[in-house]
This record gives C-alpha cells, sequence and structure tokens, in this order.
C-alpha cells in the first residue's frame, strides 16, 4: 500500500469567484491564501474580468446554468468544509449560490461582499446588493465587508449601526475591516460584530501602498481557519495576520497595485 495515501485529507473550501487574470485577487487569491492556510479549494468560476493591476474594464458573467451544472457534479463527488464566496456576477448567480450552500448548514460560509474593484469598477447592480443581502446574509457565518462596503451595502453612516443592520439578516458575525478607513495611526483597526458577544476590536499593522486581492486573501484565509475549527474570533486574527504578512510581501508585477504573495508564513 502506497503510504501518501494515509497524508491527512485538507479542508475543502469551495469557492464562488470571478477570475482576475493578473493573480491579484479573485479565484487565484482564494486558491493560494486556502493553500497557505492548509485548505484545498475547489473553484465555481462566477464571472470573467478583463482588467489589470490598475483597474477592471468589464466583467462578463459565467452562465447560471453552466455554473450550476458545475456545482451539481462537484458537489456530488467531493465534500465541501467551508465555502468562499467572492464576486457573484449576476443575481441568477447569486440565487443559485444561496440555494446550494442552504445545503450545508454545518459548513463556515464566509461572504467578501465585493461592490467595486480597487481601481474604481463597480462590480454590482442595486438588485445584486439586494439579492447578497436577501438571500446569501442569512447562510452566512463571517461577512467581511471594508468600511465603503458597510456604508455602501447599508446606507448607514455609523460604522455600528451598518454592521446591526447586516446582522439582521441573519449573519453570525461581521468583521468590518479598517484598512480604508483615513488614518494616520500606526496599526489598523477591525470591529468584528456579533449578534450576542460585544464588539471586539481586531488589530494589525498599517501598511502603505495599494493592493490588489486584500479583501480575498482575507477571506480565504477566513474560510479555512473557520472549517479548521477554530472559534470566529480566532480565526479573523489568523486571517487577518495572514492578510498583512502577505501584503507585507506583495510585489509589484504590473504597473498598477502590488499583488500580496500568499504563502505559509
Ligand atoms: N474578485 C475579482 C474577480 C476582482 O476582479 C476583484 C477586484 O478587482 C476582487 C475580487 C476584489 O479584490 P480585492 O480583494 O482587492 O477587494
Amino acid at each position: 500500500m502506497h503510504s501518501k495515501l494515509e497524508a491527512q485529507k485538507p479542508p475543502v473550501i469551495v469557492c464562488f469567484s470571478g477570475l482576475d487574470p493578473t493573480g491579484g485577487a479573485g479565484i487565484q487569491a482564494d486558491i493560494e491564501a486556502i493553500k497557505a492556510n492548509g485548505g484545498h479549494c475547489v473553484s465555481l468560476i462566477t464571472c470573467l474580468t478583463i482588467q489589470n493591476t490598475h483597474n477592471v474594464k468589464r466583467l462578463a458573467p459565467v452562465d447560471t446554468t453552466f455554473l450550476a451544472e458545475q456545482a451539481d457534479v462537484l458537489l456530488h463527488d467531493i465534500q465541501p468544509d467551508g465555502f468562499k464566496l467572492g464576486v457573484l456576477g449576476s443575481i441568477e448567480n447569486a440565487v443559485l449560490i444561496a440555494s446550494i450552500i442552504k445545503q450545508f448548514p454545518r459548513c463556515p460560509i464566509v461572504l467578501d461582499p465585493v461592490l467595486a474593484a480597487g481601481g474604481g469598477t463597480t462590480l454590482v447592480t442595486n438588485q445584486l446588493i439586494e439579492a447578497i443581502k436577501q438571500q446569501l446574509l442569512p447562510y452566512t457565518t463571517v461577512c467581511t465587508p471594508n468600511t465603503l462596503e458597510l456604508q455602501q451595502l447599508t446606507s448607514k453612516q455609523s460604522l455600528n449601526q451598518a454592521a446591526q443592520s447586516l446582522l439582521k439578516y441573519g449573519v453570525e458575525a461581521v468583521l468590518a475591516t479598517g484598512g480604508h478607513l483615513a488614518d494616520s495611526t500606526e496599526t489598523l483597526q477591525h470591529q468584528l460584530f456579533t449578534i450576542n458577544q460585544p464588539t471586539q476590536a481586531l488589530f494589525s499593522p498599517r501598511l502603505t501602498g495599494e493592493f490588489h486581492g486584500s479583501g480575498c486573501t482575507l477571506a480565504s484565509a477566513l474560510a479555512t481557519q473557520l472549517a479548521l475549527q477554530k472559534s470566529i474570533t480566532f480565526a479573523c486574527q489568523q486571517a487577518l495576520d495572514f492578510t498583512y504578512q502577505s501584503l507585507l510581501n506583495a510585489v509589484q508585477i504590473g504597473s498598477g497595485q502590488l499583488i500580496p504573495t500568499r504563502r505559509f508564513y
């Protein structure tokens, strides 16, 4: 008998994400972050994008029937241990994904509500934002908006009000990341909101520079840590630390935003 057969199976994270050909964000970020955190990524591509390290030019959703058939074939073969949801591409894809994740109530689900590219291009419509809130948040374990996304998702000015209004949709926790807040402190403060516990502040050192795929890195690392049975607070801090290291070691691949280096740190 081949001894490698006894190697331990890593947790399987199913990612619904877009393809960013730069390799900075989207599914490639997920694959790298999940692998580095000890998991295995299976990839369900929701959309293709035309972009470079400056901005997204165009997004083309994958046909929902095609995505449904791929998900069906995959999930009849591979048992997921967690899900990560990124750019969804269309309302039809969001509805399909909701119908899939509700079949796995024991799996942690991380939702990265990507609303715009770092370069500014909008990646959602108002109807898709509604679908994300109504259809996906009720099944989500942790939602990871930055402060801009939090405000856009809820139209609330205060961070606390915005997070509370997301929690009302049924999401277990909201990790509001502080990277987009204009501030000159050396430490970034993130807030973890949950229904039954006081809000917790989590920290990471502040970095200057623009990065392509920081949100994807965080959400995928977090999904893997949760699938490894870590508590929400511990998993969030681990994922923040991993993201910090990935950004600290980011490289200039194109002439725009830096691309994170996602490896085991
Ligand atoms: N996923 C895809 C396919 C993208 O193109 C982008 C941004 O351009 C993102 C996710 C979000 O990237 P970030 O992690 O920088 O928010």
